[in-house]
């Protein structure tokens, strides 16, 4: 297996995860180091766990001062499940059981308490805080939501303008604040009001500026467009696939095409592997052909191409895998292939999950994969929105920007689809909706009378991808609504009814158009 640095086996030990998110791991190592800090990251970010990882790495008592009650209760039973001794005090706990848990604090079975500002700063809790200081140690105030203290903020509190008092009370104990929403007026509130002394500042971007994004439609002769495109580009890469068996035998064929090309893989020996990816950070070889266990841990900072030849698991594993290109700053490129075999075949395998719950998940994952893939707008856009960061379009360095689609006018076959999901009642998804449009004879259809419609096999000269590329391009434009609990049931929504009347016209973009791979899927 690859070396993890201390802190990336923590990180997986107590939460599982392969990697920090950018700047966690910084900010992680500034906390252990009893810094001051100003975290400011996108909501959905991982802020958390930049006080989470060292509370656990410190030794003492971590207090999170956190205003929602109902936040205080999801991260406190998070961490619970995880194994974490962690705890919340606030109104909603009787008197026994408050002091159950101070109990618990004191004999050091608690390594994070979650307390509202008012709470923390009475005469009651107080005297409680300067024992555990004494006696066990407090390891840092960590101020969740931050912005609250500032009047400039968009959800000013005044108890949090209290906190300052601890400053003095607990002199010597680091704080770490973070919010998600800070202007720099904000932030020099925060760093006043909390008296934080030399505080080191991180304000988080997901924006990996050097990335060039692109996605390409999976060509038919598939291995043969990965060769150009891999002949293409100078320096090494990463070639990202699904299975094993595809490792293997691409990594097979590109060395038979003169590239130098190592495979990566859990069915390898720990022995292979490891001369593999020394191999590879050696340069010695150019290519690495990998599943996703390649990566963790693994630090090239000049890889200069990541392509994913199968469509990844989720965003968050894209922007993860493609962030291994491009880590020393300089120029990269990052290449997804779509092909809407793979998107198949991933359904196919999410409906054979057991838990209904799991395949809800997958499949909403699954959707945003394809949002992004399919997506017409800026691609960082797109990613940095699944992290909760606005990003304005037009970076210039990704496909979208760069070389905009031609688009063709399909207002017509919008009409009939959307027509046919007003007719369906929006009781259904996109493939029940096609099979009307195109006049299919299967039995649901038959049973809900769906064959009397008028809509009923008015889509037959169009093939059901493309239908399928204007269904999923009116829900990417906003022309169509979709619901998100898994089920993906058509809506409709007001542009929908415009477009219905005429009153607004429909242009797809000419990326998505299909060309199925005469690969076996795998
Ligand atoms: P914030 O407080 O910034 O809004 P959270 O700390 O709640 O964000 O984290 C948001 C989500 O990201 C959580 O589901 C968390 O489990 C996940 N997360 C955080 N760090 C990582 C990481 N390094 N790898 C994968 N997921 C992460
Ligand atoms: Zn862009």
């Amino acid at each position: 297996m690859p070396q993890l640095s201390s802190l990336e086996s923590a990180l997986k030990h107590y939460f599982g995860y392969d990697s920090f998110r950018p700047g966690q791991q910084y900010i992680v190592e500034q906390a252990l180091q009893n810094r001051d800090l100003l975290v400011v990251m996108p909501t959905g970010g991982g802020k958390s766990l930049c006080f989470q990882l060292p509370a656990l790495l410190k030794k003492g008592l971590t207090v999170v001062v956190s205003p929602l009650i109902a936040l205080m209760q999801d991260q406190v039973q998070a961490l619970q499940d995880n194994g974490i001794g962690a705890t919340f005090i606030n109104s909603s706990l009787s008197g026994y059981q408050v002091r159950s848990r101070e109990q618990a604090i004191l004999n050091s079975k608690v390594k994070l308490l979650y307390i509202a500002p008012e709470r923390l700063l009475s005469e009651k809790f107080l005297p409680l805080l300067d024992l555990v200081h004494h006696q066990i140690g407090i390891a840092a105030f960590a101020i969740d939501e931050a912005h609250c203290v500032s009047e400039w903020g968009h959800d000013f509190r005044p108890e949090y303008r209290q906190l300052k008092q601890l400053r003095h009370r607990f002199s010597g104990v680091p704080t770490i604040a973070l919010t998600a929403t800070a202007t720099d007026r904000v932030r020099q509130d925060i760093i006043q009001q909390l008296g934080l002394i030399q505080a080191s500042i991180h304000i988080a971007s997901f924006n990996r500026q050097n990335l060039f994004y692109e996605v390409q439609p999976k060509q038919k002769q598939s291995y043969q467009q990965l060769l150009q495109l891999i002949r293409q580009q100078s320096g090494s890469g990463i070639i990202y696939c699904l299975s094993r068996r595809r490792v293997d035998e691409i990594a097979f064929k590109l060395k038979n095409d003169g590239i130098a090309a190592l495979p990566y893989h859990a069915g390898l020996s720990d022995r292979d592997r490891f001369d593999n990816q020394t191999s590879f950070i050696r340069d010695d070889v150019q290519v690495m052909v990998a599943t996703i266990a390649f990566g963790m841990g693994i630090n090239k900072p000049d890889v200069r191409f990541v392509i994913h030849y199968d469509l990844p698991r989720n965003l968050e594993s894209y922007y993860q895998e493609s962030g291994r290109a491009g880590r020393d700053g300089e120029p990269a490129r990052c290449t997804l292939f779509l092909n809407y075999g793979d998107i198949k075949t991933i359904e196919y395998l999410i409906s054979q999950k057991p838990n209904p719950q799991e395949q809800r998940i997958a499949k909403q994952q699954l959707r945003q994969v394809i949002d992004y893939a399919e997506g017409t707008d800026c691609r960082r856009t797109i990613q940095l929105a699944y992290f909760g960061e606005r990003f304005i379009g037009e970076c210039d360095n990704c496909d979208n920007c760069c070389y905009p689609k031609p688009t063709q006018d399909w207002t017509i076959e919008a009409m009939k689809f959307l027509s046919c999901v007003a007719r369906c009642q929006e009781r259904f998804g996109m493939s029940y909706i096609i099979d009307v449009l195109r006049g299919a004879k299967n039995q649901k259809i038959l049973q809900n009378g769906h064959h009397n419609l008028s809509t009923y096999g008015i889509g037959k000269d169009r093939s059901v991808d493309d239908w399928r590329i204007l269904g999923r391009s009116l829900l990417h434009q906003g022309l169509l609504a979709q619901t998100t609990d898994g089920y993906s049931v058509l809506k409709l929504n007001t542009f929908s009814w415009e477009v219905m009347r005429r009153q607004r016209s429909v242009f797809v973009a000419m990326t998505a158009t299909p060309q199925p791979t005469t690969e076996p899927q795998d």
